[in-house]
């Protein structure tokens, strides 16, 4: 049994008012040494350790984390509010951050009002990849916006709607959410952020963390969210988002003009539709099949019409419209000039002469 649901409760972290210098989440030697494979990507003195590695091999991954993030307690200034720097520490996310102020990275949620400078990388300033890894660990892709978790190993004690709400309690912390999904008996959820960079930062601060019974949960990439409903969503979602991009672009009264003809169609077609009701003959079958399918055209476009691509039938017809205007502009323009050109003159004089020889 699988139970979703639209979060509708307002799930946008509480954040402090005012920010005061961040927190040193951790001092050093705080944190237990342990001997780990050497998959980091940078040596960390404080810890005499590799860090900021890989905490999804077969070992790491069994392991709880010693440190949680509390976003209460711990965002705060640091000199990434100074420098403008717009990434996230990993470690504050880990809750491991020894710098506290004097960390180069934000110890703030990402914002996904932010544009980040590269969107070949994540909230983190790492480098995403082409693809995703085999187990759906690691940063991710920058081919495919993902803004669904994988959260396995949950420990089920009670009904799907208690699982559901300890869920959102502890995933709302991370950003602002759209939608959960639990599995009922099968120990995995599915949770949507509103923003990608809110799934980049909740991945790395729940990783290996506990839910309220202890467990240590597998936090990874959804693969792609098994509720069909929401395919269909996803893909509105950016069919729209690639509508008001073109919309941006394009000029205002080009826009205008488009929603014009638009409606001028759908008032031709609304008379052509009237005609047929009104006519005393009674309909062939072909005619009647023509009204049909111009009413079907009117009250949804056909299915079998849409293109599967990114762009709906209506972005891309609008944007062959958009082209039209600019070939007929240039047109225009290249006529006025082509206008006083010399060898037209010539023409002209040459049938002057002729219209005298008429005369005579
Ligand atoms: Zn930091």
């Amino acid at each position: 049994m699988s139970l979703s649901r639209v979060v509708v409760e307002s799930t946008k972290p509480k954040l402090p008012k005012k920010l005061k210098p961040a927190r040193k989440q951790v001092k050093p030697g705080d944190v237990e040494k342990k001997e780990t494979v050497q998959t980091g990507k940078e040596y960390n003195i404080w810890y005499n350790k590799w860090a900021g590695g890989d905490r999804e091999d077969s070992y790491s991954n069994k392991v709880k984390s010693q440190t949680r993030c509390s976003i209460k307690r711990d965002v705060g200034l640091t000199r990434a509010n100074k420098t403008g720097i717009k990434y996230c520490c990993l470690f504050f996310a880990r809750g491991c951050c020894p710098y506290g102020w004097e960390c180069e990275y934000l110890h703030m949620l990402p914002d996904e009002s932010w544009a980040l400078p590269d969107s070949s990388k994540d909230c983190f300033a790492r480098d995403k990849f082409s693809d995703y890894r085999d187990d759906m660990g690691g940063v991710g892709s920058f081919t495919r916006q993902n803004r669904t978790l994988y959260i396995g190993r949950i420990k089920e004690t009670g009904p799907g709607p208690e699982t559901e709400e300890i869920v959102i309690r502890h995933f709302k912390e991370w950003g602002e959410m759209e939608k959960i999904r639990v599995l009922q008996y099968r120990s995995v959820a599915f949770v949507t952020y509103k923003s990608e960079l809110s799934a980049q930062f909740a991945k790395e601060a729940m990783a290996c963390q506990s839910l309220d019974n202890d467990e240590i949960l597998n936090v990874r990439w959804a693969t792609e969210d098994p509720n069909p409903t929401s395919k269909v969503e996803e893909k509105e979602r950016l069919e729209e988002i690639g509508r008001a991009a073109i919309q941006e672009r394009m000029d205002p009264k080009i826009v205008d003009a488009m929603r014009a003809v638009r409606a001028l169609e759908d008032e031709e077609l609304l008379e052509d539709e009237d005609q047929l009701d009104t006519e005393d003959v009674q309909p062939t079958e072909e005619s009647g099949d023509e009204r049909g399918a111009k009413r079907r055209r009117l009250e949804a476009p056909d299915e079998s019409q849409k293109p599967s691509g990114l762009l709906s039938a209506d972005t891309i017809e609008g944007l062959k419209y958009f082209a039209e205007i600019r070939q007929r502009q240039q047109g225009a323009a290249s006529i006025v000039k082509r206008a006083p050109a010399p060898p037209q003159r010539s023409n002209g004089l040459a049938l002057d002469y002729g219209s005298d020889d008429d005369d005579d």
